[in-house]
């Protein structure tokens, strides 16, 4: 071996700036958290060198018989932690889950009912410029214009219109329970499969302070890098009798060789998962969201979406301040707080702009934020929108922002 970080330096430097970059910056992207040193030594290991197409015990590689080892925990682990029959833990990513997913539910061409982009949908809830929009004919529902929240019975209606083959439930910025038992009417009432896609809040089913959809929809998808906190990938849940149909849609259906290194970063996640500290972790992840968006309410121009929030996220809307999403996004990169531009309900502006911002608590529930840190945060993000042409303003925010990052370090 040779002194790689001496020896290529362009590319360790990166890696170290991005290290850096994440213990000096408040971080509130939704989708993002702080893997633990045990999921990453998984994912570094020598386990990257392997291939293993196939399953555990029915490879078509030799030499599998330790991979299949980690593969199991990984998908004995994953079954405890939401109790479900079946589980494949090979999913490259949550689009890929979506992929294998829809594959083995649909033909081309069949109709798929998601939630719309700009309510809060992920792009492969059939968006017109993903797969899912191209392979399937998709058509979207979207939030009841005076609540902000999904309305069943209108979904119902247009389901009723539509007669989609699968509906999909789950999203990537919505703020509010989800009442899976609602959409499983609307699926039996038209005859549809159900699709749960609970990529963001998976690390609150798993510790049940958000209702689980196991058991309720035919399949379920998810990430593992949100707040279940492991490395990224996806994952696929369902029952027993779904197996066989849903293991062959994704391998050899959409992908290759696992990634077995990945794989095992989930079993360390679903070991860590399991354990009752992860529970008090979500629980904090959920109280500080809702300190930060009870905070907001002292901002007269910075209104919350549908009032508040009961999981770990929260969508701004910035029609009444000054910045639209872009130009908040990029006025808190320069205070290092990182944050993304969203779409609000009736969004008039393009994707590229918008007129929302999304905020999420899981990475810094990891570094130990409470309450009273994350109302702060939401202090700093209201004053630095109000006050964005005031470079005074705007260096006492950042002050306060390198107070808290040195307060709860990340790599000590
Ligand atoms: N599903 C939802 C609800 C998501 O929010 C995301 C990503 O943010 C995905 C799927 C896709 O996951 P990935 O980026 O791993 O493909």
């Amino acid at each position: 071996n040779y002194d790689y970080v001496n020896v290529d330096k362009e590319l360790w430097n990166a890696i170290h700036d991005e290290k850096d970059r994440q213990e000096h910056t408040i971080e509130l992207i939704a989708s993002e958290n702080i893997a633990s040193n045990a999921v990453m030594a998984a994912q570094g290991s020598v386990l990257t060198n392997k291939y293993a197409e196939g399953y555990p015990g029915k490879r078509y590689y030799g030499g599998c018989e330790f991979v299949d080892v980690s593969e199991s925990l990984a998908i004995d682990r994953a079954k405890r932690l939401f109790g479900a029959e079946y589980v494949n833990v090979q999913p490259h990513s949550g689009s890929q889950a979506n992929q294998a997913a829809y594959a083995a539910f649909l033909k081309p061409g069949d109709k798929i009912l998601g939630m719309d982009l700009n309510a809060g949908g992920h792009l492969t809830h059939g968006a017109k410029v993903n797969f899912s929009g191209k392979i399937y004919k998709s058509y979207s529902y979207g939030l009841d214009a005076k609540t902000e929240e999904l309305n069943y019975d209108a979904i119902l209606e247009e389901a009723k219109e539509i007669k989609p083959q699968l509906i999909v439930a789950g999203a990537s910025a919505y703020s509010r329970i989800i009442d899976w038992n609602k959409f499983r009417e609307i699926a039996d009432a038209v005859g549809a499969y159900l699709m749960v896609d609970m990529a963001h809040i998976a690390g609150l089913v798993a510790t049940g302070l958000h209702p689980s959809p196991i058991g309720i929809a035919d399949v379920v998808t998810t990430t593992t890098h949100k707040t279940l906190r492991g490395p990224r990938g996806g994952m696929i849940l369902s029952q027993a009798k779904y197996a066989k149909k849903i293991n062959s849609s994704l391998f050899p259906g959409t992908q290759g060789g696992p990634l077995e290194h990945v794989i095992a970063g989930k079993a360390a996640c679903f070991f860590e998962d399991l354990q009752p500290s992860f529970k008090t972790y979500c629980e904090q992840v959920i109280k500080n969201a809702k300190a930060m968006a009870d905070e907001f309410k002292n901002s007269p121009n910075i209104k919350v979406v549908s009032g508040g929030t009961d999981n770990h996220l929260m969508v701004l809307d910035l029609t009444n301040t000054q910045l639209n999403g872009k130009e908040t996004q990029a006025l808190l990169d320069t205070l290092k707080i990182t944050t993304n531009k969203e779409a609000i309900p009736d969004e008039q502006l393009s994707p590229f702009v918008t007129s929302g911002l999304r905020l999420g608590t899981p990475a810094i529930t990891s570094r130990g934020f409470n309450e009273e840190d994350s109302r702060e945060v939401a202090r700093l993000i209201s004053k630095a929108i109000e006050n964005h042409d005031d470079s005074s303003v705007l260096d006492e925010v950042k002050e306060q922002v390198r107070l808290l990052t040195s307060k709860h370090p990340i790599f000590k």
